[in-house]
């Protein structure tokens, strides 16, 4: 007899996850509070492709940048172009800024998007191949106080969704004058102890110096924490810009630490730069999120010079810092009644019943599925409304509805258009 061929079980891919219920509870709060608190920042809401061309995030996020390097997403198409999933949201949002003519409304223009995004990394604790953020942008203001509401914004939010211990990273790599000086200064001190650093950072010293001060490997410690800061070697403009963007922080006090080995993963960056940090002790500080400026991003992606500021938020690790905090999140909905059906017709008649009462705002909860009127009162019961609404057979043919009182079990017929407003006397009472 042949061998019965097993039937393939399907399974997410590696790295990747459903998100299911109750988590989805901390998901959905999340999501609303950061939409809703953007929205009274003065930000619209923005939704990008989740596939780009591939050259936008090679020249947008930086060619030699990990994310592209190492984690992007390449998908080839049967015609030969490069595309990408997009493995981080800010390159996408500029090029819907360019492509639809933001830069042609009154600036600053204030964006806030939500989305999936794809990076091809190692799995491991907290870190998933598609993971989720939530970010703003603001074009067309180069004011230092945009950097600092983007990082009020962050500081309320965390505070909404329950999650104080939070603390900010913060740090300036200047601009285009002043960076090639500073690029230099630190190329010589590297230079001068490059037998002693790791093998990355020996390939750092030649691609991306300012990726040195990036390096957790032990060795290269000591070296690195003698190193020269950028906000030493700044030019004035920069440092001006650098110096109100903490007095608004201070105005604000919002606490800060001063991170002059801050660099961020990312190429586009210019003057202001923040990582967002969970402190606890005993817990290594992680990012849950960051950003800074990139006043040259447009220009360099073919639009018009426009600076530009944003934050991305790194969903997955709130939401599970929320759930490790016990933050409460919304209830179950406030039933007020229960539908009990019987038989065919009786189930048909409930289910225009619940619209209709829905319809009226008061809620009920039903068990469409099952057929026995003891299970239904059961749960009824157990919700602990205070009528169930009975319709069978008898009640469906006659175009009427038992009402009953749960605590004293005193029932009442009633027509159905009546319904609603019977209810609504029972509920004053
Ligand atoms: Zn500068
Ligand atoms: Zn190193």
């Amino acid at each position: 007899m042949p061998k019965k061929k097993k039937r393939k079980e399907f399974q997410a891919l590696k790295g990747m996850r459903d998100l299911l219920p109750p988590d989805t509870a901390w998901w959905d709060k999340l999501i609303k509070t950061g939409e809703d608190l953007a929205r009274d920042f003065g930000f619209q809401k923005i939704e990008t492709p989740v596939i780009e061309d591939a050259e936008l995030f090679i020249r947008g996020t930086g060619a030699t940048t990990d994310i592209v390097s190492k984690q992007m997403y390449f998908i080839k198409t049967a015609g030969g172009t490069s595309l990408a999933l997009r493995p981080e949201g800010t390159p996408g949002v500029v090029r819907a800024y360019m492509e639809n003519g933001l830069a042609s409304l009154p600036q600053p223009i204030k964006l806030f998007y939500f989305g999936p995004m794809f990076r091809h990394e190692q799995p491991q604790a907290g870190r998933w191949r598609q993971f989720y953020q939530f970010g703003l942008e603001v074009f067309g203001d180069s004011g230092a106080v945009l950097d600092a509401q983007i990082i009020q914004f962050c500081f309320n939010l965390f505070k909404a969704v329950g999650l104080k211990k939070i603390n900010i990273h913060i740090n300036s790599l200047g601009c285009p004058q002043c960076r090639p000086a500073y690029r230099r200064v630190l190329l010589d001190y590297y230079r001068y102890r490059k037998d002693r650093v790791c093998p990355d950072c020996k390939r750092r010293l030649k691609e991306n110096p300012l990726r040195l001060l990036d390096c957790k490997e032990e060795k290269c410690q000591p070296i690195k924490s003698q190193a020269p800061a950028s906000v030493d070697h700044l030019c004035d403009e920069c440092r001006k810009h650098f110096k109100e963007v903490l007095e608004f922080l201070d105005e604000l006090e919002i606490p800060y630490f001063l991170n002059s080995a801050l660099v961020r993963g990312l190429d586009y960056y210019t003057k202001t730069i923040f990582e967002i940090f969970w402190e606890e002790e005993g817990l290594a500080p992680g990012a849950l999120g960051g950003g800074g400026r990139y006043d040259n991003l447009v220009k360099e992606l073919g639009g018009k010079p426009t600076p530009a500021v944003g934050v991305a938020l790194g969903l997955d690790r709130i939401v599970a810092l929320m759930k490790k905090e016990e933050v409460k999140v919304g209830s179950e909905p406030n039933f007020k009644v229960f539908l009990v059906q019987l038989g065919l017709m009786g189930k048909k008649k409930s289910l225009k019943l619940f619209e209709k009462l829905h319809q009226a705002g008061i809620l009920a909860a039903e068990s469409l599925s099952r057929d026995s009127i003891k299970a239904q009162m059961k749960i009824a019961d157990k919700l602990g409304v205070k009528f169930a609404l009975i319709l069978g057979q008898q009640e469906a043919l006659d175009g009427t509805v038992i009402i009953r009182d749960m605590q004293s079990g005193v029932q009442e017929t009633v027509p159905q258009e009546k319904v609603v407003e019977e209810l609504k006397k029972r509920f004053r009472k």
